[in-house]
């Protein structure tokens, strides 16, 4: 089959011929039909420091995904080939404290889909039939491509209640995206938006921000003053990993906020923990989707009418890849898709 992999330890990735992947009995083997591009992906394609300390060649990369079940094994009663489906990119032991447990998204040991093991930008992927979320027929495969980043949107933006609240999303890459669109659906009053990037600006407003800023251009107590807030947002959602963001939306928190952590800072960030502390601030962190509420949450918002279509801006055959990547690289650019059946 054809894969796009990490073929040696250096820059880019080769679309060459390999072997179908094994599967055990306890596996669903899914024919990839629609894939998006993570900055995962961006990170391994460019052999960044990250990269070369996480990943040993050679390995299929790519972890968000749209298929059709080929094959179950003996042990899988719940699925049938024709199926639609997408696959949780987080496979865990099943060992550890907190997998007994049944808090699956804390697993100590979680190995990553296109990290760790071989991924999804291949005309075939394996996952373990526990990994696999069943879709409902007809459901838009480019927003089924892409249920791995919305449930990362949609477990930030809900990691606090925002029913009524006022919400700050720093950061309208693709998962800010959606979490502005997560946020609206689930009845934020005001949602705030705020990236340097004027494009992402644009697709924030059509995504369901109240006002979009320039954080070079505008304080977020100016944009306050505008909404007649008084005493800061009551949600912050961080999806830059940008430090001097996250100590902007710090500063303009209300007391007893939350801020629900997605973006990955590069280096270590000072925050004045003064704040944290008299303004009783809870800071959370989150890695992934919960297992399997998130996946839950996503199929019945989507079911009840959120849209995310606006967040995907570009679609590729696989063949194109390189033209793909450029466009997931360039920032003018949403979700960015590739087609593995054309
Ligand atoms: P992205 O890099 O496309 O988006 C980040 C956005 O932040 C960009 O649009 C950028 O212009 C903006 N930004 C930069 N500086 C800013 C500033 N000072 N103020 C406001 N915005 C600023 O990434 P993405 O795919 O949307 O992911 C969002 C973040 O989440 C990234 O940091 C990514 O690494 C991280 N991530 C975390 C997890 C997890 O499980 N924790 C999973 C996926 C991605
Ligand atoms: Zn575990």
């Amino acid at each position: 089959m054809k894969a796009l992999v990490k073929t040696d330890a250096g820059p880019g990735l080769g679309l060459i011929d390999v072997p179908e992947p094994p599967m055990t009995i306890n596996d669903v083997r899914i024919r990839v039909r629609k894939t998006g591009i993570c900055g995962t992906d961006l990170h391994i394609a460019d052999w960044d420091a990250w990269a070369q300390k996480t990943i040993q060649p050679p390995l299929v990369v790519g972890h968000e995904f749209v298929g059709e079940v080929l094959e179950v094994g003996s042990n899988v009663t719940d699925l049938s080939p024709g199926d639609i489906v997408s696959g949780e990119g987080h496979v865990i032991c099943g060992t550890c404290r907190h997998c007994r447990a049944g808090r699956w998204h804390l697993c100590a040991n979680t190995v990553g889909l296109g990290v760790q093991r071989d991924g999804a930008f291949a005309e075939q992927v394996v996952l373990p039939v526990t990994n696999v979320w069943h879709h409902w027929p007809g459901i838009d495969e480019d927003v089924a491509a892409v249920f791995d980043p919305f449930g990362n949107a949609v477990h930030t933006a809900l990691a606090f209640p925002v029913l009524g609240e006022d919400v700050l999303v720093v950061g309208a890459g693709p998962i800010g995206l959606m979490a502005t669109a997560v946020a609206r659906h689930a009845g934020a009053r005001y949602i705030v938006v705020s990236d340097p990037n004027g494009f992402r600006r644009g697709l924030a407003e059509q995504m369901g921000a109240t006002i979009v800023v320039d954080p070079r251009a505008r304080t977020l107590a100016d944009v306050q003053g505008e909404l007649g807030m008084v005493e800061g947002f009551d949600v912050v959602l961080e999806m830059s990993g940008n430090p001097d963001a996250l100590r902007d939306a710090l500063a303009n928190m209300a007391h007893g906020a939350g801020m629900a952590i997605l973006g990955i800072p590069t280096e270590d960030i000072a925050i004045d923990m003064s704040r944290v502390v008299f303004d009783q601030l809870t800071l959370r962190g989150i890695y992934g989707r919960e297992m399997y509420e998130t996946w839950y949450q996503m199929s019945v918002m989507l079911q009840s009418g959120l849209d995310l279509t606006p967040a995907i801006t570009h679609r590729f055959s696989f063949r194109e890849h390189e033209a793909a990547f450029a466009a997931a690289r360039g920032g003018e650019s949403g979700k960015v898709i590739m087609d593995w059946t054309a």
